[in-house]
This record gives C-alpha cells, sequence and structure tokens, in this order.
C-alpha cells in the first residue's frame, strides 16, 4: 500500500470498522473504477457504480434501461430521477453497511443533495462507526490526457482484460494478449459519445466538487501519476480521514 508503518496500522484498524462513504469524483477516463477496486481490495467495502448499474438494467431490458441507454448513447447524463431509486435500494444492502465506494455518483448537485439527505435520513449515526456523511476523493486528470485514455481504451470481451491502444497497447493490434479475442470498444467510447461525456463533467459534475469543497469534505489527487501511486494519495486521504471521522 505504501504507507508507512502507523498507517498501515491505522488502515488496518479501519479495515476492521469500514470505511464510511466514499464518493470517487473524477471525469470519465480518470481511473476512478480502477482506484474503486484498490479500496474494495483494501477496505473490503463495495463499489458502486451507477454506470454498471445502469448497462445492466440496459442489458437485461429493464424500463429503466430501455430509459437510459437513450442518454447514454448520446454520452448524456441519465435524469437525476432515473437514479435514486436504484441508488437506494443498493445503499440499503447490508454490505453497505460498514461503508461503500460510490464511483459515478453523484454526477450533479442535485444528486450530492439527495446523497446528503438520504444518509442522514436513513444512514447517519453517530454511534456506528462507518456511518456518516460521504468523504470525497476528486481524481484529476487533464483533457488531453483524458483524451488518450478514452478513445484508446479496447477491452476483451471474453476475459475482460482492458487494454489502451495508445498507452498500453496488447502484443498483436486490437487482439487480447491472453486469450486472443478481437477487441471491442465500449460503445460510449466512441469520439463523438466521449467528447460529449467530458462536457457533461465539466458542466454538470464540476459543480458536485464544489458542492463539497465548500463544505469541508473533498480531498482532491493527481490521476496523471502511475496507479500505484494514485492510490497511495488516496490511502493517505483515507488513512487522514478515518482520524477524524463524521
Ligand atoms: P460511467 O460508466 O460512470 O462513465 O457511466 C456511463 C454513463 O451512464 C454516463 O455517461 C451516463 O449516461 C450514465 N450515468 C452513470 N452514472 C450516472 C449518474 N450518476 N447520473 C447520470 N447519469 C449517469
Amino acid at each position: 500500500m505504501g504507507v508507512g508503518d502507523d498507517g498501515a496500522i491505522l488502515m488496518a484498524e479501519d479495515t476492521a470498522r469500514g470505511t464510511g462513504p466514499i464518493v470517487l469524483l473524477g471525469p470519465p477516463g480518470a481511473g476512478k473504477g480502477t482506484q474503486a477496486k484498490r479500496i474494495v481490495e483494501e477496505c473490503g467495502v463495495p463499489q458502486i457504480s451507477t454506470g454498471d448499474l445502469l448497462r445492466s438494467h440496459v442489458k437485461n431490458e429493464t424500463e429503466l434501461g430501455r430509459l437510459a441507454k437513450e442518454f447514454m448513447g448520446r454520452g448524456e447524463l441519465v435524469p437525476d430521477q432515473l437514479l435514486y431509486d436504484i441508488v437506494a435500494e443498493r445503499l440499503r444492502a447490508p454490505d453497505c453497511e460498514r461503508g461503500f465506494i460510490l464511483d459515478g455518483f453523484p454526477r450533479t448537485a442535485a444528486q450530492a443533495g439527495w446523497l446528503d439527505a438520504f444518509l442522514e435520513h436513513e444512514f447517519f449515526d453517530r454511534s456506528r462507526p462507518g456511518k456518516c456523511l460521504p468523504f470525497v476523493i476528486r481524481i484529476d486528470v487533464d483533457y488531453n490526457e483524458l483524451w488518450l485514455r478514452l478513445t484508446g481504451r479496447r477491452t476483451c470481451p471474453l476475459c475482460g482484460r482492458i487494454y489502451n491502444v495508445h498507452l498500453q497497447p496488447p502484443r498483436v493490434d486490437e487482439l487480447c494478449d491472453l486469450d486472443g479475442s478481437q477487441l471491442v470498444t465500449r460503445n460510449d467510447d466512441r469520439e463523438e459519445v466521449i467528447r460529449e461525456r467530458l462536457l457533461a463533467y465539466e458542466q454538470q459534475t464540476r459543480p458536485v466538487a464544489e458542492y463539497y469543497q465548500q463544505k469541508g469534505r473533498l480531498v482532491s489527487v493527481d490521476g496523471s501519476l502511475p496507479v500505484d501511486q494514485v492510490a497511495e494519495q488516496i490511502f493517505h486521504a483515507i488513512e487522514r480521514h478515518a482520524r477524524d471521522r463524521c
């Protein structure tokens, strides 16, 4: 994990207590999913990605999936009201008791307000560790780097391994190193859609960071560094937060 002895002890204690709610903010391609998985491994709390939840509704052709698909296909945000029920249902699950990592939610100031109200109402309990308002970590990466990361992203449909044709190419063009499958581009990683997704972040998600900053619950980390170093900054931030939680 790369933190000092004291830090390691603190993280171990924190793991037992749970992390409380953590929100990972950042533009598409900043590495929220990758870092969320690191926190899951380290702290044993679940990752909740609204993008994944919505994609599974689209795949299963539910009513919500049908409504969300149009917006997602254009790279636009799905209307706030469509998100609240699925997020509430997921956060009420027993595995969220000790904390959770939200990846991709909230994405508008209204969603941030809704989340605070929901947690105050259903989750907040000072007597129980892990039950408090979210601690927010924003991963910053500049626009040009994001562009390369998103336009180059390819996934193996068989094993799920992720490549980047600019930054981490497979050994043979567009084929998975592990099983030789033809790599695929996620539907919303097409260039015209990427442009919209980055615009949606600038216009709608930046105010979310301001909302949390005003409440003193936001820290920023440099997401352009290698994955391990970004993780290290994040664990330090969680560790500091754990000292005076809630
Ligand atoms: P992601 O995988 O997080 O990049 O999300 C993929 C797409 O799902 C986004 O481009 C949006 O269309 C939709 N989406 C995911 N999370 C949200 C959210 N919190 N609010 C609105 N739309 C969302």
